[in-house]
């Protein structure tokens, strides 16, 4: 068997006997969500990276989070077009819709590749999927850019890493639907930041318009 077929079965195996077979007087937790579907209270939209995993980072146990998971954790704005094909969105859709969610997280992250291509000052040269996709927030490169001309590539990107969560809340609250659930039912919408490298979260603060460090 291949390496790394194995290495899954060993941590499914583990996985089972904590949420298949450990049972209390209502059985096992999967007996539970399986009998009675999911309703997680959070969305969360996280990026694809693999240091940044949504469940891990939080404790959370099966059925807790809905999560969406892209290169830099990004919102797309509300298209209404018949062309394209809108993951994100409709995951976003189905969640706040279907769900009835009552919080969407964005979590960014340092370190971020999607925001360090989106950085890079010879981005237009090659176009990939990863470089178009970002162009969601391309506002933001070009804002950074002019307004720390001399800044080296880590200050900006971990600006860069920032500001994209605050595009992406904006784009967020583009959504007829996103809009409906906060006015009718004060649906809650949170940006995180992880700092990977010193183990902080930060949250984007409306009222002070700024990144604020949690106590953790
Ligand atoms: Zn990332």
């Amino acid at each position: 068997m291949k390496n790394s077929l194995y290495r899954l079965i060993v941590g499914f195996r583990r996985f089972r006997e904590k949420y298949f077979l450990q049972e209390d007087a209502d059985g096992s937790i999967y007996t539970r969500l399986a009998a009675s579907g999911q309703t997680p209270k959070t969305l969360l939209i996280g990026c694809s990276d693999s240091r940044v995993d949504p469940a891990i980072l939080t404790g959370a146990s099966p059925g807790e989070l809905f999560v969406v998971r892209n290169v830099a954790n990004l919102v797309p704005p509300c298209e209404t077009s018949d062309i394209g094909f809108h993951g994100t969105s409709s995951a976003i859709e189905f969640a706040v819709q279907n769900l009835k969610v009552e919080n969407v997280i964005i979590l960014g992250h340092r370190q971020c590749g999607g925001i360090r291509a989106l950085m890079s000052r010879e981005r237009r040269q090659n176009a990939t999927f990863v470089s178009q996709w970002m162009m969601i927030v391309d506002e933001v490169h070009h804002h950074l850019h002019a307004a720390h001309p001399n800044a080296d590539d880590e200050t900006l990107c971990r600006l860069a890493e920032m500001e994209s969560i605050q595009v992406s809340l904006r784009n967020l609250r583009s959504f007829p639907f996103v809009q409906d659930a906060i006015a009718t039912r004060n649906m809650n919408v949170i940006g995180v930041y992880f700092d990977l490298e010193q183990g902080q979260l930060w949250h984007f603060d409306d009222v002070s318009n700024a990144f604020v460090r949690l106590p953790v």
